[in-house]
């Protein structure tokens, strides 16, 4: 079976690429389990070239067919932001709660009616050799004014998805991925490395 490295170091963004790609013919790798601990510098400026970056750079390292996630949450009263400096928004080593609470400060004078943003995600898959294909997802909601629920990972708990009356964090992990930016993505990804092994050609 062919190998696929999943591209990150962020346990929560592991395990929902493992959950969404664990049925297809391609054995999944994490970096701690080859001993790779890579950190790529994002700054790229953009979900497409952070995701790139980060694929090439795995690959490269690994010999291995990588795949790589750089998303985001986009407020549209912040003029788009955090964007791709959503994990960095609070500051550097901050926890998902101190960003929830800078995020909520900072839209404290809007009304929640006011309140639209996107969760967007792009995946990259590079071959050793350094050839890349993207796919990308997107899912839009309305920013809580406080946290609900337990499930997910960073800013699930305020983005509310109005025509399911819950927030992201309170989806199990497969209604999650039936939505989600990374469920879309992944499932076009998913076409293509099927695709990849179906006409047993590799990237290159
Ligand atoms: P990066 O892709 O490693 O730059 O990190 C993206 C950041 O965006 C994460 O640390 C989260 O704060 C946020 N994020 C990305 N995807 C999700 C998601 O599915 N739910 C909640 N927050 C997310």
């Amino acid at each position: 079976m062919p190998k696929l490295l999943l591209a990150t170091g962020n346990q929560h963004k592991l395990n929902e690429l493992k959950s969404l790609f664990q049925d297809i013919s391609y054995e999944l790798i994490s970096p701690s389990e080859i001993g790779i601990h890579i950190r790529v510098d994002e700054g790229g400026g953009s979900f497409h070239e952070n995701a790139r970056l980060k694929a090439i750079a795995f690959a490269s390292n690994s010999h291995i067919l990588s795949l790589a996630d750089d998303s985001g949450l986009e407020v549209d009263a912040l003029n788009g932001k955090p964007g791709v400096c959503s994990a960095r928004y609070a500051g550097v080593g901050a926890t998902d709660t101190q960003r929830i609470d800078f995020l909520l400060s900072n839209l404290r004078n809007i009304p929640e009616t006011k309140r639209q943003a996107k969760f967007r995600c792009v995946i990259a898959i590079s071959s050793p050799e350094g050839t890349v294909k993207l796919f990308s997802g997107e899912c839009a909601g309305m920013i809580k004014s406080e946290p609900i629920g337990d499930g997910g990972f960073g800013y699930d708990p305020i983005f509310y998805l109005p025509q399911i009356g819950k927030t992201m964090a309170e989806l199990t992990q497969q209604e999650k991925n039936s939505i989600s930016h990374r469920g879309l993505a992944a499932t076009k990804a998913r076409i293509y490395l099927l695709n990849l092994t179906n006409s047993n050609s590799n990237l290159d």
